[in-house]
């Protein structure tokens, strides 16, 4: 039993080092990502649900790496976060995007740039001017820039959120709430915070088609945004049916696999 007990400390001490170890290599191979131009954006189509045309794009971090491939944003965002490089890569990121979308509208495209920024970039204090450099220096007009803030993020300090949003606004940029249904957020915080968007969090659109309970959910998502004078965007749209049965439930926009998967700039516009 004895033998036992140590093995599976043991055990537990490798893994836990192991563990340490790969995000200590991870983390200096995200560095050298950002230098070595491994980072690029994906984008994902955002459809009008009445004209069935495509009037936005999401910007989606993509990490190419040299020897493992594709990495997970969900598995190295938290990781940069946890440093300052999340703001190296979120301004670099707002950067290329504002400048991708500036020329594909001078181009004709009449599309709405959407940006995701993290809890720790709104801590930032560079954040207001990196966003004000970059559609000054693409002359993207602001109102065709959407910064998606998560649920939970708005909600961690709100005194502190309020007023980097109203900052970000001043400048003329449109504002989402990513997320949504996923936090314990109030329809009084939700007016306080004057956004312009709602993003229904993904969770809830994924049964609609097949729950009334899910449906009923999201009918009343819509009715409560709409009542606050926001533009409503269900996510993670798979089906034909989710499709309609959103239309019908009056939601504006939706986005998903079913109407475009996030790819790149090329792929998306053209060359
Ligand atoms: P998000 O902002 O909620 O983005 C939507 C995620 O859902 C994306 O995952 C997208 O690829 C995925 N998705 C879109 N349609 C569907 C669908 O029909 N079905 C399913 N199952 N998934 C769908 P992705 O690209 O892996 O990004 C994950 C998260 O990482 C994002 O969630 C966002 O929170 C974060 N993220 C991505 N890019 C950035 C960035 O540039 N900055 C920051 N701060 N966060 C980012
Ligand atoms: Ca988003
Ligand atoms: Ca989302
Ligand atoms: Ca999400």
């Amino acid at each position: 039993a004895k033998a036992l007990g140590r093995g599976r400390h043991h055990f537990f001490d490798v893994s836990l080092r192991e563990r340490m170890q790969r995000r200590l290599r991870m983390e200096q191979d995200l560095r050298d990502a950002v230098h070595d131009g491994q980072l690029w954006p994906a984008y994902q189509p955002v459809v009008d649900l009445r004209t069935g045309e495509m009037v936005a794009v999401e910007a989606l971090l993509r990490w190419t790496h040299p020897r493992h491939g594709a990495i997970s944003p969900a598995e190295f965002i938290p990781l940069a976060e946890e440093s300052d490089l999340i703001n190296v890569i979120g301004k670099e990121m707002l950067r290329a995007t504002t400048r991708e979308l500036a020329e594909r509208r001078r181009q004709g495209l009449d599309l709405t740039l959407k940006v995701n920024l993290s809890t720790r970039q709104l801590d930032d204090p560079h954040l207001v001017p990196a966003v004000q450099d970059a559609l000054a220096n693409t002359g993207l007009a602001p109102s065709a820039l959407c910064l998606e803030v998560t649920e939970s993020a708005l909600m961690r300090d709100q005194e502190a959120a309020a007023e980097v949003l109203a900052s970000l606004r001043a400048l003329g940029v449109l504002l989402a709430i990513d997320d949504f249904g996923t936090g314990y957020s109030s329809l009084a915080q939700l007016r306080r915070l004057t956004l312009d968007t709602l993003k229904i969090d993904r969770s809830f659109i994924t049964g609609i088609a097949e729950s009334r309970d899910a449906a009923a959910i999201v009918t009343s998502i819509i009715a409560m945004a709409h009542a606050v004078g926001l533009t409503v965007i269900a996510e993670g749209v798979e089906s034909a049916e989710q499709v309609e049965l959103l239309r019908s439930l009056g939601c504006d926009q939706a986005q998903g696999y079913h109407l475009g998967r996030p790819v790149p700039a090329a792929e998306l516009f053209g060359q």
